[in-house]
């Protein structure tokens, strides 16, 4: 199987562009006009759910299915922050943050009364920061309105700060055993294989929500939406899916025509416009850099950042303008470049070395080497300041 089918356009082969895309459609098509596929047995939830007595992940926020035999409950508080700091982001860079949070907040009263500030440094990192404040907002009104318990439905849940349409499906099913339809990205995958679901996404989602909600099932269905959701992180993977590990493999419409990667298909995006700034790091002798606040709302609204000009489409003409103070800025070989959702960045780099005792601009002030570890510093600010002064800080990525 080829696996560049529904997968980049990177030359891998060297071949011309037009040639591959040209190569690509002939063999979906030839794929596709095969002989017409046998009926075959309806996937079953009982089969997904022996799977995952065997099979669960274990997960620092889980109760896994012999805990659930033993009586154990998952702890909505945990399956709520798990579920946020998820969105967008893997497993693997999630269990540090989230171990962390709950080795310092173990409970939504103590998120509630947390300083906003520190739920922004200790979210740092994991990208997507209205989240982070919408987080802290959300432990307010569950401590505040609700007696700190989270409510077990779909709906109470829904009308929580930041708890969307996925979000409140996933708690009410997993921590309370709600028969809701969970549908992430590799519910998507599983079903669109499964059912071989030509329709490219997004507008394929009220297909997969219909196929999905179908086979909940009304004992275990928090298991269920975990069970989907392993199949798969594990087995049914973007490349190379393990069909002959999989217990919906007789069931499943593209391992029977053997179609299994051109799934799910999806809709042609945009091209990212691409936007350009200047950062400006100034180090004083003792190894502390110059730093400032975000605005509060907006594109990673109260985090922490080093000064810099704004930033738009085109060339910065006057860059220097942007500089916190007047000092002898040396603008570095390297930009840095950063892709957010809507767009990629750019960000000239200029550094100016200056003497300890250099007093910080209104509104910013010098993080020592001990303490810039523990900003509230976004992922494409870490990489301004890594590249400006190489690995002499204690940084995380
Ligand atoms: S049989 Fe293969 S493609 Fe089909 S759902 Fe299972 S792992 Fe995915």
């Amino acid at each position: 199987m080829n696996s560049n089918i529904a997968g980049s356009d990177a030359n891998v082969d060297g071949s011309p562009a037009r040639y591959r895309s040209r190569t690509k459609v002939l063999y979906l098509g030839a794929m596709l006009m095969q002989a017409p596929i046998p009926a075959l047995p309806a996937p079953s939830a009982a089969n997904l759910l022996t799977w995952y007595d065997w099979h669960a992940r274990r997960l620092p926020w889980r109760a896994g299915p012999a805990e659930r035999r033993r009586g154990v409950r998952p702890d909505p508080y945990r399956v709520w922050l798990s579920e946020v700091m998820l969105q967008q982001t893997t497993v693997t860079a999630v269990k540090g943050y989230f171990e962390a949070f709950t080795a310092r907040w173990p409970t939504v009263g103590d998120l509630a009364a947390a300083d906003e500030q520190d739920v922004m440094k200790a979210w740092a990192g994991l990208g997507y920061y209205a989240r982070a404040r919408n987080l802290k907002r959300c432990a307010e009104v569950v401590a505040a309105e609700h007696d700190a318990r989270f409510p077990g439905d779909e709906a109470g849940l829904a009308a929580l700060p930041g708890v969307g349409a996925y979000t409140s499906a996933a708690i009410a099913a997993i921590a309370f055993d709600q028969p809701a339809t969970v549908v992430d990205g590799n519910v998507e995958r599983v079903f669109t294989r499964l059912y071989a679901i030509e329709t490219p996404l997004p507008a394929a989602k009220s297909m997969v929500r219909e196929r999905v909600a179908a086979l909940v099932p009304s004992d275990r269905p928090g298991e269920f939406a975990e069970a989907t959701m392993d199949l798969g992180a594990t087995i049914c993977t973007p490349k190379r899916p393990a069909c002959s590990l999989c217990p919906w493999t007789e069931a499943c419409r593209a391992r029977a025509a053997g179609t299994q990667e051109i799934y799910p298909q999806k809709a042609a995006k945009a091209a990212r416009p691409v936007r350009r700034g200047a950062a400006f790091v100034a180090v004083r002798a003792d190894g502390a850099v110059l730093m400032r606040r975000r605005p509060p709302r907006g594109l990673l609204g109260g985090m922490t950042e080093v000064p810099g000009s704004e930033w738009r489409e085109g060339a910065i003409t006057d860059p220097l303008a942007a500089a916190p103070f007047p000092a002898d800025w040396r603008r570095l070989p390297a930009p840095v470049a950063h892709t957010f959702t809507h767009f990629h960045l750019e960000l000239d780099l200029w550094r100016a070395d200056v003497a300890a005792t250099t007093a910080a601009p209104t509104g910013m002030w010098w993080s020592t080497v001990t303490e810039i570890d523990g900003e509230a510093l976004p992922s494409v600010f870490r990489k301004v300041v890594a590249g400006a002064v190489g690995n002499d800080l204690p940084l995380r990525r």
